[in-house]
C-alpha cells in the first residue's frame, strides 16, 4: 500500500477586507486539489451564505460542546461578538491523506494552531495600504458603519502582529498573491 505524504497545512491570516476569500478562491481554480477548511460559527448567515459550504452555522451550546469535546483545532472570539473555529478532524484527514489544507483565520486562531498544529506554514495577507483596506472593506457594503469601524479595529490589531509570521504576502493583485500562496503550499501548474 502506499501511504500518501502528509500535506502542507497553511494558516493564512490578514484583516478582513483584505480579500483572503479571492485569494483562495484564486489558488482553488488553478488547483482543484487544495481544500479550504469550513470553519465553525455562531454568528448568523449573511445573505447568500449557505450552511456547511461557508461555515458551519451553529449555536453556542453545540460550539461549547465542540470545545469541550477537543474537536476544536483552535477557536476565538472575533469582532468581540461571535466565535469562530477549525474543526479538527477534517483538517487531519485531509493532510493524512495528502490534501494540501489552507486555514482562513484569525490571528488568535493563528496563535493557538501554532501549539496545536507546529507543523503548519505561518501566512500573513496584507493589503497595499491601510487606505485600501478600508476602501475595500466599504465597497463590500455588508456590514453597517459600525461594524465596519469594529473590523477598522481588528484590522489595525492584525496588522500589528505581521512581524509574528515567517511569510508576508501583500495583495497587490489576486492573481499575483494567489501564486505566491500556491508556491507556499508547494503546487505546481
Ligand atoms: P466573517 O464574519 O467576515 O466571515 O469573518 C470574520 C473573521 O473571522 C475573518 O477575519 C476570519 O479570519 C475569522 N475566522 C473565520 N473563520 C475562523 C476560524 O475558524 N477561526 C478563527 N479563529 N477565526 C476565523
Amino acid at each position: 500500500m502506499v501511504v500518501p505524504r502528509r500535506a502542507p497545512v497553511l494558516v493564512l491570516v490578514g484583516p478582513s477586507g483584505v480579500g483572503k476569500g479571492s485569494v483562495v478562491s484564486e489558488v482553488q481554480r488553478h488547483h482543484p486539489n487544495v481544500w479550504v477548511s469550513i470553519s465553525a460559527t455562531t454568528r448568523p448567515p449573511r445573505p447568500g451564505e449557505v450552511d456547511g459550504e461557508h461555515y458551519f452555522f451553529i449555536d453556542e451550546s453545540r460550539f461549547r460542546e465542540l470545545i469541550d469535546t477537543d474537536q476544536m483545532l483552535e477557536w476565538a472570539w472575533v469582532h468581540g461578538k461571535h466565535r469562530y473555529g477549525t474543526p479538527r478532524e477534517p483538517v487531519e484527514t485531509r493532510c493524512e491523506r495528502g490534501i494540501p489544507v489552507i486555514l482562513e483565520i484569525d490571528l488568535q486562531g493563528a496563535r493557538q494552531v501554532r501549539t496545536t498544529l507546529p507543523s503548519a506554514t505561518f501566512c500573513f495577507l496584507a493589503p497595499p495600504s491601510t487606505g485600501e483596506l478600508e476602501r475595500r472593506l466599504r465597497s463590500r457594503a455588508t456590514e453597517t458603519e459600525a461594524q465596519i469601524a469594529q473590523r477598522l479595529q481588528t484590522a489595525r490589531t492584525e496588522m500589528a502582529a505581521i512581524g509574528e509570521f515567517e511569510h508576508v504576502i501583500v495583495n497587490n493583485t489576486v492573481a499575483q498573491a494567489a501564486r505566491e500562496v500556491a508556491d507556499l503550499l508547494h503546487l505546481v501548474e
